[in-house]
C-alpha cells in the first residue's frame, strides 16, 4: 500500500492512503536517506510504501520504502553538530505572510525567505495581510513591494484575514496542492487559516494536544485536509522556513533576476561585488534591479543572518532545544 505521512510522533507515523484511509505505521528495519544527515528518517509529506502486519489485533503498517522526495525543508541546529531535522517534504507551494508595520516585515527577511524557497525548489507567493489597516503611506509601501516582487516573477496577493477579503483567491491558489504558511509571529497566519477553514482552528488544537501529553519541548509538523481540496502543513513552533547552506557563488542563483544576467558577467564565478563588467551591478546602476534586493544579497553573502535565524522561531523553546547540547 502507498500513502502520505500526515503526522509523525518520532516513532510512529499516521499515513493516509490514496483511497483516504488512515493507518498507524512504523518503520520496518532501518533505511537511510542518501546524502542527508537527519535526526528523523521520515517527515510529514513523505510518500511511503507499507504493508499491514496483522499478527496482532491492532493493525499496524510496516513502512518499507520511502519514495523520492520532490523537495524537503529542514531545521538545522545552530550548534556545530551539523544535524538536521526534516520538518516536511513534498510541498507544492509556500505563502509568505507579510504585514507592512504590525509587525514590520523587512525586505531583508522577505528576500532571505525567497532565496531559501528557491534553494528548496518550492514556489513562493507573497501575501500582504491586514490590508484593512493600511493608511495611505502603507498602501504606497505595499504597492512598491508588489511592484518589485511581481517584476521578478513572484505572485503577490492582498488579503485581510480578519475582514475576510481576498480569501477566495487565496483558496484558489491552494486547490489540489500541499501548502505551507510562513511569516513573523503576529502577521495573522492562524487568523488566515481559520478564515479559510473555521472548523480547523489550528492553534487551539496544538495547545490542547500539548497539555494532553504534558510536554512542551517538541512540536511536530502535521498535515491537514481542508474542505476545498487543499492540504496544509502546520509547523507549530517554527515560524520560518529553515536554513539552507549555500556556497557564495551559488547565492545569486537564487535571486532570479540576478541569475538571468549571470551569463553576461565577465567572470563566470562573478560574485557581483567589485568585479569588472558585472551585468548585475550594471543593471543595479540602471535601476533594473531593486537596491533592497542587492542589499539583501550582500547580507546573505556576508553571512549576516543572525536576525533571520532568530526570526525563524517564535520563542526560545526551539532555540534552547538546540543550544542545550
Ligand atoms: P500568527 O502569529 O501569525 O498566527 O498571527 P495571529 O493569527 O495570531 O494574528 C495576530 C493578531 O493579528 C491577532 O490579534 C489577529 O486578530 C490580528 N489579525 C490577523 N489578521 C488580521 C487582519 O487581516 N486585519 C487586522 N486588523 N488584524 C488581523
Ligand atoms: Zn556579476
Amino acid at each position: 500500500m502507498t500513502g502520505i505521512v500526515y503526522k509523525s510522533t518520532g516513532s510512529s507515523y499516521t499515513v493516509k492512503t490514496f483511497d483516504n484511509q488512515f493507518f498507524e505505521c512504523r518503520i520496518k528495519g532501518k533505511f537511510r536517506m542518501k546524502g542527508i544527515k537527519s535526526t528523523n528518517p521520515l517527515a510529514v509529506g513523505d510518500i511511503v510504501d507499507f504493508e499491514l502486519d496483522q499478527t496482532t489485533d491492532e493493525t499496524i503498517g510496516q513502512i518499507h520504502n520511502i519514495q523520492d522526495r520532490k523537495n524537503y525543508i529542514v531545521r538545522k541546529s545552530v550548534n556545530l553538530s551539523k544535524q538536521t531535522h526534516i520538518i516536511a517534504s513534498n510541498i507544492d507551494i509556500v505563502f509568505l505572510l507579510i504585514t507592512i508595520n504590525n509587525p514590520p516585515t523587512t525586505t531583508s527577511f522577505i528576500d532571505r525567505f525567497l532565496v531559501t524557497a528557491e534553494a528548496y525548489g518550492i514556489e513562493a507567493i507573497l501575501v500582504f495581510n491586514k490590508i484593512d489597516t493600511y493608511d495611505e503611506a502603507m498602501k504606497e509601501e505595499q504597492l512598491f513591494l508588489e511592484f518589485v516582487y511581481s517584476q521578478i516573477g513572484y505572485k503577490c496577493m492582498k488579503v485581510s484575514a480578519l475582514g475576510k477579503e481576498g480569501i477566495e483567491s487565496l483558496k484558489n491558489e491552494m486547490l489540489g496542492k500541499v501548502s505551507m504558511f510562513s511569516g513573523h509571529s503576529g502577521v495573522g497566519k492562524s487568523t488566515l487559516v481559520n478564515a479559510m477553514e473555521p472548523t480547523l482552528n489550528l492553534k487551539t488544537k496544538v495547545i490542547s494536544e500539548q497539555s494532553k501529553q504534558g510536554q512542551h519541548t517538541t512540536t511536530f509538523a502535521e498535515m491537514y485536509d481542508l474542505s476545498f481540496d487543499a492540504r496544509i502543513i502546520d509547523t507549530p513552533g517554527i515560524k520560518g522556513f529553515g536554513i539552507v547552506d549555500m556556497q557564495p557563488t551559488e547565492i545569486s542563483d537564487y535571486f532570479p533576476e540576478f541569475f538571468a544576467l549571470k551569463e553576461q558577467c565577465k567572470f563566470n564565478n562573478c560574485l557581483h561585488k567589485e568585479e569588472p563588467n558585472c551585468a548585475v551591478k550594471k543593471a543595479l546602476d540602471e535601476n533594473k534591479i531593486a537596491w533592497s534586493r542587492y542589499a539583501s544579497y550582500l547580507k546573505i553573502l556576508e553571512g549576516d543572518d543572525d536576525h533571520y535565524r532568530q526570526d525563524l522561531y517564535n520563542d526560545d523553546r526551539v532555540a534552547s532545544d538546540e543550544t542545550r547540547k
